[in-house]
């Protein structure tokens, strides 16, 4: 088979590969997309995986399965997750499923980048999900990246009238718009450099748009807020630097959540001063586990959200460098697919 493989940020070529065989609980699926992550995006976090087959928000169809399990899933369209919790541990048992040794072990093989993967056993068994026939390709490959965004909306609670500021809106930002949307969040307010971002924000019903460069993002949220600031905020951007603004209009009480990774030592300087005062937390939400992949499909199976929208790039296997790099160059671009097919 073909496979994209890369050596370091840019320099991905297809390869031949050797075709996967399914041993005892496993499963091969032939790749009918993978979504190109965020994540993707970063050349230090792709350079600390390389060399790989990247790729994790996958779909496709089950062509040949290992012994125990049944010929009948010869043939079903299956979401697969990359990494999976044990569900046993000290971390899964409370609720920290993605600091899961399993969780950090598993993988596909050898990725989303290509024409066929295997599904080892574990992540077979704990988190691949059957989709159901009437929803697209291009809806279906949100099932990872949106189950993301449920685990961070999650560590937020039920927030009914509160409000929420989502700092950065690419394919992420609108996603956690989406979910907290649909948690009861009554006022949303998005913040990003880029214009075409800010008015998808907008249709996708954000009360308030913010461009960092040319307004006061704090001012901006306080006028949305009554004066009183964010009572949560998701940081896209994986910076000292967003995680601080994100720290500046934050509303008393409330919640600041770290979506992205950073570097390795990166610090971050906080106001000790009004964190204590003003009772802040700061968390983060790294991944996500079989329940938040498991509310996804419910979400994406509804098919009430304008996901396909979100698609602006589609690639073959040969076009993943492409696809990678136009993460990093904004403009109206949101989510690349690789269609090895293509
Ligand atoms: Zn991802
Ligand atoms: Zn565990």
């Amino acid at each position: 088979m073909r496979a994209a493989v890369t050596r370091s940020f840019g320099e991905t070529r297809v390869e031949e590969w050797p075709d996967p065989k399914a041993g005892p609980g496993e499963a091969v699926v032939r790749v009918e997309a993978c979504g190109v992550c965020s994540g993707e995006g970063l050349p230090w976090y792709v350079n600390r995986k390389v060399p790989a087959v990247l790729g994790h928000e996958v779909v496709g169809t089950i062509t040949e399965v290992g012994k125990g399990l049944s010929d009948g899933f010869v043939g079903t369209r299956v979401f697969a997750h990359h990494h999976v919790p044990c569900g046993e541990c000290h971390f899964c048992r409370r609720g920290f499923v993605t600091n899961c040794k399993l969780f950090r072990e598993t993988a596909l093989d050898p990725g989303g980048f290509a024409e066929y993967m295997r599904v080892p056993a574990e992540n077979f068994s704990r988190d691949t999900l059957t989709l159901p026939k009437e929803v697209p390709v291009e809806e279906a490959i949100f099932l990872e990246p949106m189950a993301c965004s449920i685990r961070a909306l999650k560590k937020l609670g039920d927030r009914p009238g509160d409000s929420i500021l989502l700092i950065g809106l690419g394919v992420m930002g609108l996603l956690n718009l989406l979910i907290a949307r649909s948690r009861g969040f009554k006022t949303i307010i998005g913040s990003d450099f880029i214009k075409e971002r800010r008015e998808v924000a907008l249709r996708l019903g954000a009360n308030a748009v913010v461009d960092p460069a040319g307004q006061d993002l704090r001012g901006e949220v306080e006028a949305a807020t009554d004066g009183r600031g964010a009572d949560a905020v998701i940081v896209g951007p994986g910076t000292p630097e967003a995680l601080r603004a994100g720290l500046d209009a934050v509303a008393p009480g409330g919640t600041v959540v770290q979506f992205t990774p950073t570097p390795a030592e990166q610090n971050l300087e906080v106001d000790t001063h009004r964190f204590y005062f003003s009772e802040l937390t700061l968390t983060a939400s790294y991944s996500c586990g079989p329940e938040d992949t498991r509310e996804a499909l419910e979400i994406v199976s509804s098919r009430e959200l304008p996901l396909a929208d979100l698609v602006t790039g589609r690639f073959g296997l040969d076009g993943v460098d492409a696809a990678m790099r136009l993460i990093g160059e904004g403009g109206a671009h949101l989510k690349s697919i690789i269609l090895p097919s293509l």
